[in-house]
């Protein structure tokens, strides 16, 4: 691999980027950093029909967003644009002229309901449904008068027959296929637009990659396209083809098993950094207990031999082992960042000015440190946003011990009612000892009604955690963020519902 590495991701705008996709271009991203080359993003967009420039900037988003920057390609530029296939179509009729007049391609005038028979025929007698060949020796001057009196065409390639194609994947080893099983496949359709195996091709030369590392869906077609490359007297590329990712009932990834496009995982608040860590494991190992490595690391230790071929399954919890590794790295300001949008939703956060961010870097991290994804950073902070008394009385259990809690509750209110805000863990234990005393209750039976009273749920953080944060929240006024009651007014509130939901 001493030549220039030159690769591309080359998906089509039609929907959102699939994690299986993104992990390809995860692939030649690394090959690419791996060798100092060159990585190109470039668009099969000449379905006009499904094409959309949502789905473009979509998948723009979440490739920026997934760290993968490319070197050429749509909006960066380059020497080998244009980058978008609905803007190359004069380069594919140059080339499919050039073919045809090297005897390589021909005019084909069959109409599609002949072709849906002989497709028919073919199925009904067991044969491969191949292209019958029925305009492939029409002289050339023929076809040209039909053209120019109007007739609808299309243009094929000549396979050549009897020949056995091989070529050797990177990834899958040695491949043959033999020309019999492959019809004349069209190449540039009535309408003009060019098909895939067609204009893949020739952006793959004249952009000069040198390794197309794609999906193993598409192994079927590369006898053609190496076919194509020798009618035209090119090299071919290497080519690997990787295996697809499965569900956990090993049919392809889909939405049937959940979340499969980077938007999804993206909006359930997994970390960039994990995601594209977790899909660099599937099929491909950096090395044995070294799994989680930044971006730059897996690039350094990229080998493309090493991707396996046997198909690897998409394992949500070990993408959540990975997010809660670098959750766990990731800084507070930028937990917080990444919450407040989850926050939001909940109508807890709007503006948060200043005191307001600082009081979010000091509680997201408490909540962060026991979830598997961002979305689930509101049920951790709701004991700080979302307290109701009536609410905390329904909590199953709540009433286990109904007796004692109920002078645990009677304590509390009253000797935080004349405390000051337990502001650290020190005011809290203190006042905590002090409840103690006068109840004679220890361990669970005092702190569980506790908790209940000021937290509002029947278990959670630390409360010598959780009680400062209240406090600390309760102290901000406006700044951004929904209101929050102090330990003192939650523990009279719950007194009070206790008491008429008694009566
Ligand atoms: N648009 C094709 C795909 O997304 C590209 C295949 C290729 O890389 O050759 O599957």
């Amino acid at each position: 691999m001493d030549d220039v590495v030159r690769v591309r991701f080359a998906p089509s705008p039609t929907g959102h980027l699939h994690v299986g996709n993104v992990r390809t271009a995860l692939f030649n991203w690394l090959l690419a950093r791996r060798f100092g080359g060159t990585f190109i993003v470039r668009l099969e967009d000449t379905d006009a029909a499904r094409s959309t420039r949502e789905s473009e900037r979509t998948i723009i988003e979440d490739l920026e967003w997934m760290g993968l920057r490319w070197d050429e390609g749509i909006e960066t530029g380059g020497d080998h644009g244009p980058y978008r296939q609905s803007e190359r179509l004069h380069i594919y009729r140059a080339h499919a002229v050039e073919l045809m007049a090297r005897g390589h391609a021909y005019r084909c005038f069959c109409l599609p309901e002949e072709l849906e028979m002989d497709r028919y025929a073919a199925l009904r007698d067991r044969r491969p449904p191949k292209y019958v060949g029925r305009c492939r020796d029409i002289p050339p001057e023929q076809a040209r008068r039909r053209v120019e009196d109007g007739a609808s065409s299309t243009i094929r390639f000549r396979i050549p027959s009897d020949r056995e194609v091989v070529f050797n994947d990177v990834v899958r080893g040695e491949v043959r296929f033999s020309t019999e099983v492959l019809g004349d496949p069209i190449l540039v359709r009535s309408d003009g637009s060019p098909a895939y195996n067609f204009a893949v091709v020739i952006d793959d030369a004249l952009m000069r990659i040198s390794h197309v590392i794609r999906g193993e869906d598409h192994l079927s077609n590369t006898p053609r396209q190496v076919l194509l490359y020798e009618a035209f007297g090119w090299t071919p590329p290497a080519f690997a083809h990787v295996s697809l990712v499965l569900g956990p009932d090993q049919s392809p990834l889909s939405k049937r098993h959940g979340a499969t496009s980077v938007t999804e995982f993206r909006s359930q608040g997994y970390l960039p950094e994990a995601l594209t860590n977790y899909l660099a494991l599937i099929g491909w190992s950096p090395g044995e207990g070294h799994e989680l490595l930044p971006l730059d690391e897996l690039a350094r230790r990229f080998q493309l031999e090493d991707v396996g071929h046997s198909a690897g399954v998409f394992d949500v919890e070990k993408l959540a082992w990975v997010n809660r590794h670098y959750l766990k790295l990731a800084e507070p300001e930028r937990l917080v960042q990444l919450s407040i949008p989850f926050l939001r939703a909940k109508g807890w956060v709007l503006d948060p000015d200043v005191a307001a961010l600082d009081f979010l870097a000091s509680v997201v991290p408490l909540a962060t440190a026991s979830v598997d994804r961002l979305d689930q950073v509101p049920a951790r902070l709701s004991f700080l946003f979302d307290y109701s008394a009536t609410r905390a009385l329904q909590v199953p259990a709540t009433l286990a011990e109904a007796e004692a809690a109920s002078v645990v509750i009677a304590a509390l209110a009253d000797v935080l009612a004349g405390s000051r805000p337990l502001i650290d863990r020190d005011a809290f234990r203190a006042a905590v000892a002090q409840v103690r005393e006068r109840t004679g209750l220890k361990g669970k039976s005092l702190l569980h009604p506790i908790r209940l009273a000021l937290t509002g749920e029947g278990e959670g953080l630390e409360l010598d955690l959780a009680v400062p944060a209240i406090e600390r929240g309760a102290a901000l006024v406006g700044g951004g963020l929904v209101l929050m009651a102090s330990a003192a007014a939650r523990a009279a509130a719950f007194h009070q519902a206790l008491g008429e939901l008694g009566a």
